[in-house]
């Protein structure tokens, strides 16, 4: 079973990844890991590639499809792999289906995780870490209490230069106008399931772990 995690920035989709390839035995394939795997690779691709990139220039996605279709057909993986993070549009969710089906697979599932964007913009704005232990904290879900560690007694706390307001409501505007529509293109194939990501990691991890069972009924 191929899965397609799907959900604005700060749903969880990372977090209920892991939680899939922990307890299904799946394949995370996220376009980040493959250009960092590539890199190391030193290949010729891996060279043209850092040379984008040091000059500040986007990957191309006829680069990305190359780097995705050695990955569909690897055997060891096949019909394993959950998409995290891919497809960003509808024109990638379209090239994703022909790489597939050229290979003989095909999406069976894509999780809709739903969030409202009042608590995504407290998840990433609210987002702090300590100084010296790095624990992360929430300003509004998990406000930073004094660390266990003694050595946190001088702690500061750090937010992210990218976790403010203006910055989160950019990346779910981009989020509504490209990603967004792609949920009607798989909704047409009827393999899209929501998933209530609202609630703790747990519960939603429940959620998820019910719907892969019904289907593999
Ligand atoms: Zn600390």
């Amino acid at each position: 079973m191929n899965i397609v995690i799907f959900g604005p920035p700060g749903a969880g989709k990372g977090t209920q990844s892991s939680y899939l390839i922990h307890n299904f035995n799946l394949f995370q394939l996220s376009t980040g890991d493959l250009l960092r795997d590539e890199l190391k690779s030193k290949s010729a691709l891996a060279s043209e590639i850092e040379s984008l990139m040091n000059a500040g220039k986007l990957v191309s996605d006829t680069i990305i499809n190359n780097l995705i279709e050695k990955k569909l057909s690897d055997v060891s993986i096949a019909n394993r792999i959950i998409f995290d993070g891919f497809p960003r549009n509808i024109e990638q969710a379209k090239t994703l289906d022909s790489l597939l089906s050229k290979y003989s697979q095909s999406i069976s599932l894509v999780l809709n995780l739903k969030v409202d964007y009042s608590v995504l913009t407290k998840r990433i704005s609210g987002r702090v870490s300590c100084s010296v232990c790095k624990k992360t904290f929430n300003e509004f879900f998990d406000p930073p209490v004094s660390c266990e560690n003694s050595k946190c007694a001088d702690r500061v706390l750090n937010k992210r230069s990218d976790d403010n307001v203006e910055t989160v409501s950019k990346r779910l505007k981009t989020y509504d106008e490209s990603t967004l529509p792609i949920l009607g293109y798989y909704s047409s194939k009827n393999i899209v399931k929501d998933v209530d990501a609202m609630e703790d990691i747990e519960s939603v991890s429940k959620q998820i772990s019910s719907i892969i069972k019904d289907l593999k009924r």
